[in-house]
């Protein structure tokens, strides 16, 4: 282990992102392996955030609007998270939830491909968005939307001419594993199909180039890899191409070309800001929009470079020991290169694991039934600190710590 440890203190000397650790609030006592699951807190966000209470609405009130360009925020918070997943700033839009977007961008497109009822998605894919296909399925009948699901395997081959929409997660929540977005989009657009692409676990964690590989739609997470805090407003995506012609059915006042004419008609904007339906929660939006600026001059491709770094030190430290590789079982594909910014396991009590490893300063999570998920974000995790939570893993499992009852508890949120 001491072997391990300077070689990671070797990596950290080196490290292109050492320096933004100190931009997050974090306690060094632990080791946060779950910014996959909520960000840490930026100290931009909590300065923005205080801004936005103290002088924007504390003192200025309601003439901020204008003056601090609250109205301007989901366009403005937007721009940020365009170059982070390689689009053009008036192609996107921060606004309400993921699940949310998905309706939207689901009718959207079936507003394109109208004579099509068909959309595509995978067993495993994040339960969000395969319910709202099915609500949108009740909401206009079978005859019109259809959900179809198949296994990762037989995606490619399940696009046909039947398919309307390709609704797909890039970067799997349980396991990490990372679609290969380029050829699935290639496949759908030969069969005039178009595709969403779910970010929640992409945007902000690996390099991500929309317009170039000619993606259609995507929604994507602001509390996750970017670090926008709890509740933190969604974004959402739409190709340059579609932006004049698409519809999309929440058609509240803050999408109306004049929201301040108060007409009694409905006209959508011309723009993104279609995509919009109610007031923008500013304070939640000025946190994610002070968060974004950790993201400033940051290439993402160190970000990917460093996560490489960090899962491969973690796998490495863990291979010494060989009772960890015999317990833990390696859901995340190989090689780890080509696919998220994670690591997960199954383990048979990894319920009773991640709350032993938390215990002990290292925290992770747990995803039902069977999987310790480990989250690499390079922005803040060291090398030396993988290393520690390699060696407390090992602990844990060699000294069977976690078979103590006061693990077993389960609360409402796992
Ligand atoms: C976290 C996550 C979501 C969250 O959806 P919300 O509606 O914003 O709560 C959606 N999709 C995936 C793949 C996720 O990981």
């Amino acid at each position: 282990m001491s072997l391990k440890l300077d070689k990671a203190r070797e990596l950290d000397a080196s490290d292109a992102l050492k320096n933004k650790r100190s931009e997050f609030g974090l306690d060094n006592d632990q080791i946060y392996m779950d910014g996959n699951s909520l960000g840490p807190m930026p100290f931009a966000a909590q300065k923005a955030i205080e801004q936005a209470i103290n002088i924007e609405w504390g003192k200025d009130l309601i003439s901020s609007w204008n003056k601090h360009n609250w109205i301007d925020l989901p366009q403005s918070t937007a721009a940020k998270i365009a170059p982070i997943i390689g689009a053009k700033p008036h192609e996107v839009i921060c606004s309400d939830s993921i699940s949310i977007n998905l309706f939207k961008l689901l009718s959207a497109a079936l507003s394109i491909t109208k004579d099509r009822t068909e959309i595509l998605s995978e067993r495993g894919n994040f339960p969000t968005d395969l319910y709202m296909v099915e609500g949108l399925s009740t909401l206009v009948g079978q005859e019109r939307v259809q959900l179809r699901t198949v296994k990762k395997s037989n995606i490619i081959d399940s696009i046909n001419d039947k398919t309307a929409v390709v609704l797909l997660t890039h970067v799997d929540f349980r396991t990490g594993e990372m679609l290969n977005m380029e050829e699935i989009t290639r496949k759908a657009h030969q069969h005039d199909a178009l595709v969403i692409w779910d970010l929640a676990h992409s945007a902000g964690a690996l390099p991500l180039s929309l317009d170039s590989l000619e993606v259609d739609f995507a929604v994507g997470c602001g509390y996750k890899y970017l670090n926008g805090g709890p509740g933190s407003p969604a974004f959402l995506f739409v190709a340059e191409k579609h932006l004049k012609t698409v519809r999309q059915p929440l058609s509240g006042w803050m999408g109306h070309k004049a929201p301040f004419d108060f007409s009694p008609k409905y006209q959508a904007a011309d723009n993104i800001e279609k995509f919009l339906c109610g007031t923008p929660p500013i304070l939640s939006l000025s946190a994610l929009n002070g968060a974004l600026n950790v993201f400033e001059e940051v290439d993402m491709a160190d970000i990917q470079k460093k996560s490489i770094s960090l899962r491969k030190l973690f796998l490495d430290c863990l291979a010494d020991e060989p009772t960890i590789c015999e317990a833990l079982h390696l859901l995340t594909p190989t090689p780890i290169e080509e696919h998220g910014s994670q690591l997960s396991f199954a383990f048979e009590q990894a319920f009773e694991l991640s709350q032993a490893l938390i215990d002990q300063g290292v925290i992770v999570d747990y995803r039902a039934p069977n999987v310790v998920r480990f989250g690499f974000t390079p922005l803040y995790l060291s090398h030396q600190e993988i290393v520690k939570a390699a060696g407390i893993l090992t602990e844990l499992i060699v000294n069977k710590a976690y078979l103590n009852p006061k693990y077993q508890t389960r609360n409402k949120v796992t």
